[in-house]
């Protein structure tokens, strides 16, 4: 882990070279300053504090290849490019045994203060501050396969319109994490933009024309009028498997696992699923396979499931999203998220 090295915009011919060319020839963890129009006024990009969620990168990229003045002055930040950069490529997270550094925006325990991942993460919050931005965007990537979406702690219009710059959804949370896009606050909105999967080719799509918008528009504190209308996700249960409970990813019933999902789960990400809607097939446990969380502390897996045979039903029309098919990630972290309809 390194310090904020503040770099030059690539030039001509590093930007025919290419990102991955140019990142590898980067110091660590850099900020780059773009002038605007109205130099008085800064917008702030953050991307790669995951090294292996590269479509932010990517955008910033793109949108540098323009060659545009954007309205305002913008800054660039790329940040964990050790991780970004280990062989294969954009693969990890964070290095192994070092902390997940958008875990780290929270107010550190004593052991942690000294950490260089908290310094770094501190070092970036003391330059963000410092600048007093109109917004900060965090750009980022689901592990499984989706549509884009923005997460934010504040329902406001400056938080919905930055987040309509790149997206159609917001999700609210309440779930206290350390991320950056906690720290927002009165003076600049700070969105976390999750531009779909890596593997989605229309998430490097999302990235750049959401980051040529928030360069170049003038005034990006409210929605204008004729943009999408953007859908706002409240209050999403997080759903796991139980302790000591295997999943399996298959088109039938797996006479070894705690739940069965189809592989093709994914495909409901963010759709509007009906009461009733079978979604895989639970083994001997039932229902205790499954937890779900609403941030506070868990419910009664029954509030949202029935068991129907060994068929898994929903008990009320959901949306799902952040659906993984990978089963090391739903044992880790977590399942899917579902959000309630309105009754
Ligand atoms: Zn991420």
């Amino acid at each position: 882990m390194d310090r904020l090295h503040t770099v030059p915009l690539p030039d001509r011919t590093a930007l025919e070279q290419g990102l991955w060319h140019w990142l590898k020839a980067q110091p660590g963890p850099v900020w780059m300053t773009q002038p605007g129009q109205d130099p008085n006024r800064h917008r702030v990009v953050i991307t790669l504090l995951h090294g292996n969620e590269p479509s932010g990168s990517h955008g910033v990229w793109h949108w540098l290849t323009r060659g545009e003045i954007p309205a305002v002055t913008c800054h660039f930040c790329l940040i964990n490019l050790q991780a970004a950069l280990a062989e294969p490529g954009f693969a990890h997270r964070h290095l192994p045994g070092q902390p997940d550094l958008n875990r780290c925006f929270g107010t550190p325990a004593a052991s942690e203060s000294e950490h260089p991942a908290w310094q770094l993460t501190h070092a970036l919050w003391q330059r963000i501050s410092a600048l007093q931005p109109e917004a900060v965007v965090d750009l980022h990537n689901t592990s499984g396969s989706g549509p884009s979406f923005a997460v934010a702690t504040v329902n406001d219009e400056r938080h919905r319109a930055l987040a309509s710059l790149f997206t159609e959804r917001m999700l609210l949370t309440e779930v206290m994490l350390g991320a950056l896009m906690e720290r927002t606050n009165t003076r600049f909105p700070i969105v976390t933009i999750e531009c779909g999967g890596a593997v989605d080719p229309q998430a490097i799509t999302v990235a750049s024309e959401g980051i040529t918008r928030f360069c170049l528009a003038e005034a990006i504190d409210r929605v204008t009028e004729g943009d999408w209308r953007l859908e706002v996700l409240e209050r999403p249960l997080r759903v796991q498997l139980s302790p000591g409970c295997a999943v399996d990813y298959a088109e039938r019933p797996s006479d070894w696992a705690d739940l069965t999902l189809p592989p093709d789960i994914e495909r409901l990400n963010f759709g509007w699923l009906g009461a009733d809607e079978p979604l895989g097939w639970l083994g001997s446990l039932g229902l205790k396979a499954i937890t779900v969380n609403d941030g506070h502390g868990q419910l009664d897996p029954g509030s949202l499931f029935y068991q129907d045979g060994d068929r898994l039903c929903l008990a009320q029309g959901c949306k799902l999203f952040m659906i993984t098919t990978h089963p090391q990630i739903a044992v880790s972290d977590c399942l899917f998220y579902a959000v309630r309809a309105e009754e």
